[in-house]
């Protein structure tokens, strides 16, 4: 059977990915950083085993990959979802709101990378797939530390896949439009209909949306497909 790490994957896109990779036959672990009671909540309904790890805190790596190898092994397909926003006009951003973003939503992509691909050498197969966003590609005002994570991303995941790729390993992200989570309840009423104005389909997308596009990528049958992007947007931006 094969086995899935999903970072954030309790809640929002990352639960979403994680039922539907169980529900096809994956052995998952799911990663959250500090809400207990959903993780609870989210491994009872699911029977998914979960672990807390905040990717954010480098230096609790070398624990928590060992809890996960305890559960899972090696890793054979390894989602990238967790991340965060921490929102303001670059001229009142602290450093605190920029770095908080970086060491959550793109440095423990070099971490979990470099950690997880040599037992993916060793079988010829693998796969990662990083989650990035449409601000990454065009940009929103208040989100410079968001949007620069995120198109570092995008950066991140052609880079790797061409070194990686003659091991039989693909590496792709997904940019996913606004997607109906905790993440886009917290943007005020107001915005979130003046936003869904602006997206073609008239609607947010929902975190199913996004995990089958995941459960694709990880699929045998995309073994030709490497440091690509897909977009699950509702046609709200084209200009990727
Ligand atoms: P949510 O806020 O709904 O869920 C986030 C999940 O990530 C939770 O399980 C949370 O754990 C976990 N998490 C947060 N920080 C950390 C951390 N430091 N370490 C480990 N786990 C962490 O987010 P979404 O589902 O909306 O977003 C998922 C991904 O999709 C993110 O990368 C986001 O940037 C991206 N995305 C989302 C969009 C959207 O519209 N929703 C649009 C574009 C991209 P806990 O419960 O403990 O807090």
């Amino acid at each position: 059977m094969r086995t899935v790490l999903v970072t954030g994957g309790t809640r929002g896109i990352g639960a979403a990915i994680a039922r539907l990779f169980k529900q096809s036959g994956y052995h998952v672990l799911s990663t959250y950083a500090n809400n207990d009671e959903k993780a609870k909540e989210f491994s009872k309904e699911t029977d998914i085993q979960v672990c807390k790890w905040n990717v954010a805190n480098h230096n609790s790596y070398k624990t928590a990959q060992e809890a996960v190898s305890k559960v899972l092994g090696s890793i054979d397909i390894l989602i990238n979802n967790a991340g965060i926003t921490q929102d303001a006009l670059l001229s009142k951003m602290t450093p605190q709101m920029w770095q908080s973003v970086i060491d959550t939503n793109l440095t423990p992509l070099f971490y979990l990378c470099q950690w997880a691909l040599p037992s993916m050498k060793q079988h010829n197969w693998g796969r990662i797939i990083n989650i990035s966003s449409i601000n990454a590609f065009k940009g929103q005002k208040g989100q410079t530390n968001y949007a620069a994570s995120k198109a570092g991303v995008i950066g991140f995941t052609k880079s790797l896949a061409q070194e990686v790729m003659q091991h039989g390993i693909t590496v792709n992200a997904i940019a996913p439009g606004y997607t109906q989570t905790d993440m886009v309840a917290a943007v005020p009423d107001a915005i979130q209909e003046k936003i869904k104005k602006q997206i073609p389909a008239g609607a947010f997308g929902s975190a199913q949306d996004i995990a089958h596009a995941a459960l694709y990528l990880a699929s045998s049958e995309a073994g030709y497909i490497t440091g690509t992007t897909i977009h699950v947007n509702g046609g709200h931006f084209m200009g990727a």
